[in-house]
């Protein structure tokens, strides 16, 4: 459970959830699939404490793993302090994450989920199919409040946007909200540059897959909640078992150490990338909060402590040019998922928002980019030649404005470009 700190953020990225190791440095990898009991009645007793939601009493058994993992615990509880929530609850994933708190919502008689697009691909389809007993209203921002029912259990939005980046205004909308909860996922974000439960939201969700793991080489979903929601989702998550793995755990928990400097360093190559691409005559728009007259409620600075490190583009010429830019990037990988140390370019209507209702889907001609820690130069050269042009221009180091694209580390090789 977190605690009150005093401590910085990136001193909790390094230091939250590694109490109590003994002798050693790092925390060990705890992958006990059950664990002893004493007898049958404290074992019991246990059992229906943690079945419930509850965290492991003092000499009480943790049971079963799909109950309690102590390794899984240690990240919850370093995300828990990172996000300024109370607890975190982790998943396999960042969809049996969202799925938790609909189940939550059903069970506790209240499914109606009012929700602002856009949305994730995915977490828009399994709201608009309904699967898990919940049914849908969208609304836009701003009309929130009429959209409320009385069995309404989940107010959801997103901030930044998946994929155009769209800002709300979370306050505003925990004000619209009133009683019902607001689940904020602040995926594209990061606790680094956002911490949602200051402006109000109950419920902060992560694709773990995205940023806190960073290296694209875990899937991972976690909900940074109070004690009260922690202990609900606890209780869907032994109940459905969509567990993150422990070794994900440890992953997780080892990422959140170097989160702070990789959003960081992202965000400045954003920044670089974002100001060439909007010069480019083959970009009808860039998608980027950090651009100018993109941000007209003044969020960044405010709600966010910078514009993050995804961006997307519109291209000139439609499909069939976004479509060409995505597979000639020879540097950027081609591939969904984001956040990650190295640049990813996708196009959304065609995957990550294909299951999206037509009128909400994405459009044809953009492009989204995860900016990752790459030199800049690089990346703006790599993107030049996918868009097309003969001879990338390229700035030598010595010769660069502030404002020009930088190398960020001396370089010895350059891009296939
Ligand atoms: N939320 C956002 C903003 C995402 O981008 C994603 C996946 O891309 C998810 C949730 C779902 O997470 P996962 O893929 O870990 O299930």
């Amino acid at each position: 459970m977190s605690r009150p700190n005093t401590l910085g953020p990136d001193t909790n990225a390094v230091h939250a959830g590694r109490e109590n190791l003994g002798q050693a440095h790092v925390p060990p990898i705890d992958l006990s699939s059950t664990y002893q009991i004493t007898d049958v009645e404290s074992g019991g007793e246990s059992y229906e404490v943690l079945a419930g939601g509850g965290r492991p009493q003092p000499g009480g058994s943790m049971v079963y793993s799909r109950l309690w993992n102590p390794t899984v615990a240690r990240f919850e509880d370093a995300l828990a302090t990172m996000e300024r929530a109370e607890e975190a609850v982790a998943y396999a994933s960042g969809m049996a994450a969202l799925s938790a708190a609909l189940l939550a919502a059903v069970q506790a008689g209240t499914p109606h989920v009012v929700a602002v697009r856009p949305l994730y691909g995915g977490s828009d389809h399994v709201l608009a199919t309904g699967l898990l007993g919940t049914e849908v209203t969208w609304a836009r921002a701003d009309g929130i409040a009429p959209a409320l029912r009385p069995d309404t259990g989940l107010v959801i939005i997103e901030t930044p946007a998946n994929p155009t980046l769209e800002l709300l205004d979370i306050a505003a909308v925990v004000a619209q909200a009133g009683e019902v909860p607001v689940l904020v996922d602040n995926t594209f974000a990061s606790p680094v540059l956002q911490t949602p439960v200051a402006q109000g939201a109950r419920l902060v969700l992560h694709s773990a897959t995205k940023y806190l793991g960073g290296h694209g080489d875990i899937v991972g979903g976690v909900i940074a909640t109070d004690a009260h929601w922690a202990r609900r989702l606890r209780a869907v998550r032994a109940l459905t078992g969509g567990l993150l793995h422990p070794l994900a755990g440890y992953q997780l928990h080892r990422g959140l150490q170097t989160l702070p400097v990789r959003v960081r360093a992202q965000q400045e190559g954003a920044r670089q990338v974002a100001r060439v691409l909007v010069e480019h005559p083959g970009v009808a728009r860039v998608y980027y909060p950090g651009l100018p007259g993109q941000d007209p409620m003044g969020l960044v600075g405010t709600q966010m402590s910078g514009p993050g490190a995804m961006l997307a583009v519109q291209v000139h010429g439609g499909f069939e040019a976004a479509v060409r830019v995505a597979g000639r990037c020879r540097l950027i990988g081609h591939a969904v998922s984001l956040g990650g140390v190295d640049s990813l370019i996708q196009h959304p209507a065609a995957l990550t928002h294909r299951p999206v209702a037509p009128e909400a889907r994405p459009h044809p001609d953009v492009l989204r980019i995860s900016v990752g820690l790459e030199d800049p130069v690089d990346l703006i050269a790599d993107l030049q030649q996918a868009l097309g042009d003969p001879a990338p221009r390229r700035r030598p180091c010595a010769q660069a404005s502030p404002s020009a694209p930088v190398r960020t580390t001396p370089s010895t090789h350059h891009a296939s470009t």
